[in-house]
C-alpha cells in the first residue's frame, strides 16, 4: 500500500459542504470524507479552498492548440493535461461533423488514450457531435459535412473503436434519427438532441425513442415560444431529459442559466465547456472544422460573427454560476461533477466524495482559480508546481 494523501480544506461533497473537513485518499481510491481528524500520510492543507469532487467535462472538441479530430493521442494527452489544470478530472472528448474517415480516425485515438491513460484528466469515452444536424441549426459546424443519420456509420465507429462512444448529439427531426437513438440508448450510449429545429411535439417523440440529453440547451436550437415551446419547452418539462449548459458568459444570458438551473434542478443540468482547440491560447485567428475561427477572449466566433464554441474550462463555469446566477456554491459544484457522472453512467465511481470513490478532487481558492487536481490519487496539477 502507498502511503495516504491527506487533503483538508472546505469539502463540498457536492451534497453537502464540511468547513474544517478532510479527503483521505489510499492506492487511487478515497477512504475518508468527513470533518478534520488525526490521521497519517502527506498533507495537503488548504484552509479555505474548496476541496471538490473532480469535474467532468462531457462535451469538449479541444484546447491548447489540441483538437480531438487531429485523430491523435498525443492531442487528447494535450486536452487532458490543459483540462487538468481547469480541474477537470474526467471527460468526454467530442468529435464535431466531419467525413467518416476523420471520424473513425479520431474515434481511435480517443479509444487508445483510453486504453494507455493520460498525463491529465481521464478519458471516458466519445461523444460524437453530429454529423447528424438540421442543417438550419448547424452553428459552427460545417454545413460541408452534415449528412443525414446513420446506423451503419456509427456502427462501423464502434467497431474500429471498440466501443468506446458514450454519447452522440444528433437532430432528432432528421429521417431515421429515432431508430438510431433506438439503437444507441441500448448499447448504452446515450442519444442527445441539438443542432436541432424540432419542434415541442417532436421531442417530445424523440424523448419517447430514448432521447435522454440535450446538448448546450438553448444554443443551435429552435428558440422558446409560448405557442411553440421547442426542444427547450420539453426539455425543462420532462422529468426524463437531462441538459448541459456553456456557462461561460457569452453563449448564454445569466437569466437563462438561472432559468436551467431552477427550473430543471441543479441534478438534471451539467456545466460543459464545448471549448475548440484554440481555447487557453493567445487571442488570433484559429481553425475549427475546417473553419476559420477568431478568439478573443473568452469568445471564439465565426467571420460571420456567430458564436464558434467555448474557450473556457469548467472551473471559470463553476464561478460563473455562482457569480453571474448567485447559485450557492454547492450546487455549481454539483453541475460540474455529480451530474455529468450521472447523465452518461459513471456515477458510482466518480462524480462525488465518499469512501470508494475514484480519488479524483479538484481544489478551488475561494476565488475559483484551480490549486490542485488529482485523478486516480495521483496530482496531475498543482499551482505553482504546474503540470505533472
Ligand atoms: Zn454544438
Ligand atoms: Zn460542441
Amino acid at each position: 500500500m502507498s502511503e495516504a494523501v491527506v487533503v483538508k480544506g472546505v469539502v463540498v461533497t457536492p451534497f453537502e459542504m464540511i468547513s474544517r473537513g478532510m479527503v483521505v485518499v489510499e492506492d487511487g481510491r478515497v477512504t475518508y470524507v468527513g470533518p478534520e481528524a488525526e490521521t497519517s500520510g502527506m498533507v495537503y492543507d488548504f484552509g479555505d479552498g474548496i476541496v471538490a469532487p473532480g469535474f467532468i467535462d462531457l462535451h469538449i472538441h479541444g484546447g491548447a492548440g489540441f483538437d480531438v479530430m487531429d485523430g491523435s493521442p498525443r492531442s487528447i494527452d494535450g486536452i487532458s493535461r490543459h483540462l487538468a489544470a481547469g480541474g477537470v478530472t474526467s471527460f468526454l472528448p467530442t468529435t464535431c461533423t466531419a467525413p467518416q474517415r476523420d471520424l473513425i480516425a479520431a474515434a481511435r485515438a480517443v479509444k487508445a488514450t483510453l486504453n494507455r491513460g493520460t498525463g491529465g484528466a481521464e478519458v471516458l469515452g466519445l461523444h460524437m457531435e453530429g454529423p447528424y444536424l438540421n442543417p438550419v441549426r448547424g452553428g459552427a459546424q460545417n454545413p460541408a459535412h452534415i449528412r443525414p443519420p446513420s446506423i451503419d456509420e456509427i456502427a462501423e465507429v464502434q467497431r474500429e473503436a471498440d466501443g468506446v462512444l458514450r454519447m452522440v448529439t444528433l437532430a432528432p427531426e432528421l429521417d431515421g434519427a429515432l431508430d438510431l437513438a433506438e439503437g444507441l440508448n441500448a448499447s448504452g450510449v446515450v442519444p442527445s438532441a441539438g443542432h436541432t429545429d424540432a419542434t415541442y411535439v417532436e421531442m417530445e417523440a424523440a424523448v419517447d425513442a430514448g432521447f435522454r440529453h440535450v446538448a448546450h440547451l438553448f444554443n443551435a436550437m429552435r428558440p422558446f415560444h409560448h405557442r411553440e415551446p421547442g426542444v427547450v419547452g420539453a426539455a425543462l418539462t420532462d422529468g426524463r431529459v437531462t441538459v448541459e449548459l456553456i456557462a461561460d458568459g457569452v453563449h448564454l444570458h445569466p437569466a437563462a442559466l438561472r432559468l436551467a438551473a431552477t427550473v430543471k434542478g441543479v441534478g438534471k443540468t451539467a456545466l460543459v465547456s464545448d471549448s475548440i482547440s484554440s481555447a487557453g491560447l493567445p487571442d488570433g485567428e484559429y481553425v475549427f472544422g475546417g473553419r476559420k475561427v477568431i478568439l478573443r477572449g473568452d469568445r471564439c466566433l465565426l467571420e460571420s460573427g456567430a458564436l464558434a464554441g467555448g474557450a473556457i474550462r469548467l472551473c471559470d463555469a463553476v464561478r460563473n454560476m455562482v457569480e453571474l446566477t448567485g447559485l450557492p456554491i454547492i450546487e455549481a459544484v454539483e453541475m460540474a461533477s455529480s451530474t455529468p457522472a450521472r447523465i452518461i453512467g459513471v456515477a458510482d465511481r466518480k462524480g462525488s466524495l465518499k469512501p470508494g470513490m475514484d480519488a479524483d478532487l479538484t481544489v478551488l481558492s475561494p476565488g475559483f482559480s484551480v490549486l490542485l487536481t488529482m485523478v486516480g490519487g495521483r496530482v496531475v496539477y498543482e499551482r505553482g508546481g504546474g503540470e505533472r
